[in-house]
């Protein structure tokens, strides 16, 4: 077993498995899975958390270690370990694996600490350990509210301050770091400020899986099932990670449905519509969306500034006057897009810097600071822009962009354009064509071609495309 072949053997070892589990299955479980080495015959592989650690030993070790034994006899058993957070995987050496030997006890695992009840008026249900703490920063107040996200905001508000049940399952959804999880414990902080009485249980689909597995592990079922069908608002967090073991999402959807029979509330979210949730049972999907699905969408420019000036405010009432020269929260917000939690780092990360070295807040010291985030946030490049880039750069008319001419000093730039707005936009073709004054695709795909070609054969052009397509990345491109 040179360690030449190895990595085709893991290769293979894992083409298999994504093979045999599906993509969203394998996605959950083994995306993020490496392997470390081979130690005597023990093949030891490593995963992000203890979580998919003890799911993936639980589950499905027995298939890692046949998958492995067919490619290698030698291969006698299997080990999965989790990587120390934040450090580079450990070194190929057995003895610096810590968590090795727990692979027995794994799914009898400890939970993480973190394991507390949502609401904590029921005695009994802490040691339970069933759900998960509330962040006190994520309450209604401060949630700044905009065009985005105002449908979830609103019904997450109608079913923190209703008597009856309105809306079951109230479904949120939407991408990373929008503020689900945000709405979520502001609805739990709000029903426990009216109605401490109540039962609320917050916890994420992850979670929810664990506590089940555990529970048939300890052939505890009945336990598990009192607990989730005891409470009487039940939120569970980013459900898309519920794929996979039928037996999970059959629990999942009995608990679901008992809950909803009982006039009980349900909130669930999930990073996309029910409809599009893969992996999860049809029946289930539909009836995920039988209440109300609000999706929060990207922020806009608006959104952006207010959130930051609102976060600005909060820090400020806590830790004292920070001077914020103008243009500097605006220019976050245009340049930050991708989600709030990198727009409230990067204001985090400026106010920390200021701080620490001494050094006044400015529009220059922001983008000194962030420069890799400003990097990866750079704003979407549009066609007209790159036609006005194109257009400008050979001294032809914006208008020849889009005219019909054939002469070789405009046709020439035009296909440049096009070829760049293929690589620098995510627009079809067809689409490109129809930016080029109603041009059919096939010429769009003609111009791709000559310009590859041309590169090859002229520096010249090729520096020209090279220039271009800095200057557009670089986001000077703007007008
Ligand atoms: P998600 O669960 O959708 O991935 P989170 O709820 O964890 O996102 O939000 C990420 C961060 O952004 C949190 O710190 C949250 O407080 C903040 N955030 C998101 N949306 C808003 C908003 N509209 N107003 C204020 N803060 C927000
Ligand atoms: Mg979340």
């Amino acid at each position: 077993m040179s360690s030449m072949n190895l990595g085709d053997q893991w290769r293979r070892v894992r083409a298999r498995l994504h093979a045999e589990l599906g993509e969203a299955t394998f996605n959950s479980w083994f995306k993020q899975i490496d392997l470390i080495g081979v130690d005597d015959g023990r093949v030891m592989l490593s995963v992000p958390t203890r979580f998919i650690r003890n799911w993936v030993v639980s589950h499905y070790a027995d298939r890692l270690a046949k998958l492995w034994a067919d490619e290698d006899a030698g291969f006698s058993r299997v080990d999965v370990v989790v990587h120390s957070e934040g450090r580079p995987d450990p070194a190929p050496c057995a003895d610096a694996v810590p968590e090795r030997q727990e692979r027995a006890a794994a799914p009898a695992a400890q939970p993480r600490e973190d394991v507390v009840l949502a609401n904590a008026v029921p005695q009994g249900f802490e040691d339970a350990g069933v759900g998960a703490p509330l962040d006190p920063r994520f309450t209604f107040e401060a949630f700044v509210v905009g065009k985005s996200n105002e449908l979830a905001h609103a019904a997450a508000r109608r079913v923190a301050e209703a008597t009856d049940v309105t809306f079951n399952p109230l479904f949120l959804y939407g991408g990373v770091g929008l503020g689900k999880t945000h709405l979520m414990h502001a609805i739990a902080w709000e029903i426990r400020t009216r109605h401490p009485e109540r039962k609320v249980l917050y916890l994420s689909a992850e979670k929810f899986m664990y506590q089940f597995v555990r529970a048939l592990r300890f052939k505890d079922t009945m336990a598990f099932k009192q607990q989730f069908r005891s409470v009487d608002v039940l939120m569970i967090d980013d459900v898309q990670f519920i794929s996979g073991k039928d037996s999970t999402q059959e629990e999942f959807f009995h608990t679901f449905n008992a809950l909803i029979d009982h006039n009980r509330q349900v909130i669930i979210s999930a990073d996309r519509s029910p409809s599009d949730l893969e992996g999860i049972e049809e029946r289930i999907r539909s009836r995920l969306g039988w209440g109300l699905a609000a999706d929060i969408h990207p922020t806009d420019y608006e959104l952006r500034l207010g959130i930051l000036q609102a976060k600005a405010d909060d820090m400020m009432s806590k830790n004292g006057p920070i001077s914020i020269p103008p243009g500097v929260l605006e220019f976050l917000a245009h340049r930050i897009v991708s989600n709030v939690r990198e727009l409230e780092g990067a204001l985090k990360r400026v106010v920390a810097y200021a701080s620490l070295v001494g050094r006044p807040i400015t529009l220059d010291m922001a983008q000194e600071v962030l420069r890799d985030l400003l990097r990866s946030n750079d704003r979407k490049i549009t066609i007209e822009e790159i036609q006005r880039r194109v257009a400008e750069y050979y001294n032809v008319r914006l208008a020849d962009m889009l005219s019909a001419r054939r002469a070789r000093a405009v046709a020439r730039p035009r296909q440049v354009a096009m070829y760049l707005s293929k690589q620098l936009t995510t627009r079809s073709l067809p689409e490109i064509g129809r930016k080029f004054g109603g041009r059919d695709h096939t010429t769009v795909i003609h111009a791709v071609r000559k310009i590859d070609e041309l590169c090859s054969l002229d520096s010249g052009i090729e520096e020209d495309v090279d220039l271009l397509r800095r200057m557009l990345e670089g986001g000077h491109g703007a007008g």
